[in-house]
């Protein structure tokens, strides 16, 4: 197989383009990194080149400090590095993700790092760019993950609140993305009170808003009393949700954000109350109809359910391999 893409190869590092000399998504320090977004599992700081989104490379500046070797490049205008083109569409994941193209011998090769095709009003939809290779994710790889309309899942979260004025709804949202998402989600759907915030989710929901996203009346919840926060809705990372500093809060209904939820079990392990199912990442109805819609000559499968989605290709007559990165986390930050 592999008639495709011989100039481009995975390490256990990355992915790595030798008539580029460069590295995507790079686990270590390396001299030139083309980054697809933010999440610590893709965007490492100490690199000599970085080349991203100007709003990939504010979030790594806010997580890493300054980047001196920063790059910024936007949406659609292409740039050269060594023999290569390469250009980033809106992977619609978070704010700033990229799909990576890459152009060299008359090929093209588009890497997705991770994508979703359901709305994200915190970032520009995904665009479909045609392509001989399609490297994909698999986060969600497997037919028993569908992801329901966001908007059951808001509803879910607004009657839960509703229906317990005297007590709190927690909710565990990942720093980048996911919080800031469902945040814009309430909003959407007409909820107007303030929304509270755990300080750790403050500067990246501080650095959104910098960057254009409207998120409304968004405190910090350090310092108030318990009584105050009555009613309201409460957002804090995962890890937060089962330790002590949640005691300062009144009565929490424990929710969690997460295309995880799906999995009745995992909200058990977690002490859940409340699963909203609301994922970042493509489910398996939009991993398969993306490669349908793309028609790609070959497919490359990279972190997650690699198995499933290699052998639905297949069996659609899609030659398809799985890369083996190292290091991808799915857990980290979905
Ligand atoms: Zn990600
Ligand atoms: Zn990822």
């Amino acid at each position: 197989m592999a008639s495709f893409g011989t100039w481009l190869r995975a390490e256990r590092d990355g992915i790595y383009c030798p008539p580029g000399d460069f590295w995507i998504d790079p686990g270590q320090p390396q001299t030139r990194a083309l980054i697809t977004h933010g999440h610590a599992d893709h965007a490492r700081g100490g690199h000599g080149m970085v080349v991203a989104t100007p709003e990939t490379l504010a979030i790594m500046a806010t997580r890493y400090g300054p980047q001196p070797g920063a790059k910024a490049v936007n949406y659609g205008d292409p740039f050269r590095v060594g023999d290569v083109r390469a250009c980033f569409y809106p992977a619609g994941h978070v704010l700033g993700s990229a799909q990576i193209l890459l152009e060299y011998a008359g090929e093209r090769i588009v890497v997705s790092g991770d994508y979703k095709r359901s709305p994200d009003p915190t970032c520009p939809p995904f665009v479909p760019v045609p392509c001989d290779v399609f490297i994909t994710e698999a986060t969600f790889a497997l037919p028993v993950f569908h992801h329901p309309p966001v908007e059951k899942e808001i509803g879910k979260l607004l009657d839960a609140r509703a229906s317990a004025p005297e007590r709190c709804v927690l909710v565990g949202a990942y720093a980048l993305g996911k919080a800031q998402r469902l945040i814009a989600h309430l909003r959407e759907a007409g909820y107007d009170r303030p929304i509270y915030l755990h300080g750790a989710l403050l500067q990246l929901t501080r650095l959104y808003e910098k960057l254009g996203v409207r998120l409304g009346d968004v405190q910090p919840m350090a310092g108030l009393p318990k009584a105050a926060l009555k009613g309201e809705i409460i957002l804090c990372p995962p890890s937060a949700l089962a330790d002590r500093w949640s005691r300062r809060l009144p009565d929490p209904i424990t929710a969690m954000a997460s295309g995880w939820m799906r999995l009745r079990q995992r909200a058990r392990q977690k002490n859940v109350e409340l699963p909203l199912i609301l994922s970042d990442h493509a489910d398996w109805g939009e991993l398969t109809a993306t490669i349908e819609e793309l028609g790609p000559a070959e497919v490359w499968v990279t972190h997650g359910r690699e198995e499933a989605l290699v052998h639905w290709c297949q069996s659609k007559g899609i030659p398809a391999r799985a890369l083996l990165l190292h290091g991808r986390e799915d857990e980290g930050e979905e």
